[in-house]
């Protein structure tokens, strides 16, 4: 289905600070305005390397959401935004990929991706939940897809996860696994990962860099979490 693009902004250090239509003449159904955005402009990488192309923030219906999304969930789809993102793929190349957010996320999300990519944090890729099977949750994490919004529970219990209101990110899932007292741990086929001391490129540990990207800026990190170690997630609530 169709996205419209809502805001544009040149370059990944993005001052979003517009409303601009792309995609032909305005119709009828004109776009609903959404609300300025502004983020903290990021230096350029260390190398001369440029981000791929711009930030953008797109309005989505319930139609773009596919299973992640469905009626009773607590955020109706007006509320939520259509990220692109800058990131460097595992192949050292700089990427763009689609997070979906609360409205009320935007600016932190960008700035937040803006900063892992001028760290050169490398992401395995970034697409929204919709492009597995029921937006399954357990193979997004397999395909170590990061991801924000998706309409789902705090695994084991009946209380939405900060996924379901737009306000939680997953980073590298398979590479940094949320692991249970229990013992179970989730993908589940991340047990080579379960082994924390690793230095694979995309691992988030205590005090990284790429973890206070977040943590100083107010969000929550899972990996701080006693039950589970949620390695993945990022939290603002
Ligand atoms: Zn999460």
């Amino acid at each position: 289905m169709k996205r419209r693009r809502v805001v544009l902004a040149a370059g990944a250090a993005a001052i979003v600070a517009g409303v601009l239509a792309c995609g032909g003449p305005p119709s009828a159904n004109a776009p609903r305005p959404a609300l300025p955005v502004a983020t903290t402009p990021a230096p350029p990488p260390a190398t001369a390397q440029p981000p791929p192309a711009a930030a953008a923030v797109h309005l989505v219906a319930a139609g773009d959401l596919g299973a992640s999304w469905h009626p009773g969930c607590p955020v109706p789809p007006e509320n939520l935004r259509l990220v692109d993102v800058p990131y460097l793929g595992m192949d050292g190349k700089p990427h763009i990929g689609q997070l979906i957010v609360n409205q009320d996320r935007v600016e932190q999300t960008i700035t937040a991706f803006n900063e892992l990519f001028r760290l050169h944090f490398p992401i395995q890729r970034i697409q929204t939940p919709d492009h597995y099977p029921g937006a399954e949750d357990e193979l997004s994490m397999e395909d170590n897809n990061t991801s924000a919004f998706n309409c789902r529970g705090i695994p084991g219990s009946s209380e939405w996860s900060q996924h379901a209101l737009g306000r939680a990110i997953d980073i590298n899932p398979l590479l940094n696994p949320s692991v249970y007292k229990t013992g179970r741990f989730e993908p589940t086929t991340a047990a080579q990962y379960l082994d924390r001391t690793r230095k694979d490129a995309g691992l988030l540990h205590d005090g990284d860099a790429a973890v206070r990207v977040f943590t100083d800026r107010g969000w929550t990190w899972g990996g701080h979490w006693a039950d589970p170690n949620d390695y993945q997630h990022f939290e603002l609530p």
